[in-house]
């Protein structure tokens, strides 16, 4: 269940590499069903916040009609930064499913813990390593590129 999400994720994140993006991609999901996707758009859209999770978010608020995104899980290819592990937890979503660390900026654990925090008040639920060899791999072949 949780790698047919992850493959509609990384799907997602192809579209973010065919961009010359950095390839990271995000689904959420609800009653088994995907409501809302996102790729990372940060250099087309020019846009700061234009980060895979942040798009979905968004998408899913608007088609449930609600800010609290409570039932749903999200497949994120790479694990969350600081701004995306915020607005996971200002949507209220219950589960997290990350396809590979981030050691630079990851927050949800990495180099901060922001969707586990005591002085937070935050418990989501995170699970990583899903599908990760081919999250890693499309990172690595990104930045292989970049430095030809
Ligand atoms: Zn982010």
């Amino acid at each position: 269940m949780a790698n047919k999400f992850m493959e509609e994720a990384l799907k997602e994140a192809k579209k973010s590499y065919e961009l010359g993006e950095v390839p990271v991609g995000a689904v959420i999901v609800k009653d088994g069903e995907i409501i809302a996707r996102g790729h990372n758009q940060k250099e087309s859209s020019k846009d700061a916040t234009a980060h895979a999770e942040i798009i979905a978010i968004r998408e899913a608020c608007r088609r449930l009609g609600s800010w609290r995104l409570e039932d749903c899980s999200l497949y994120v290819t790479l694990e969350p930064c600081p701004m995306c592990a915020g607005a996971i937890v200002e949507a209220r979503i219950k589960r997290v499913y990350i396809g590979t660390e981030s050691p630079k900026e990851g927050a949800a654990g990495s180099v901060i813990n922001i969707l586990n925090n005591k002085e937070l008040g935050t418990s989501t639920e995170v699970y990583f390593g899903i599908m990760e060899e081919e999250a890693k791999e499309l990172l690595k072949k990104f930045f292989e590129n970049l430095r030809e």
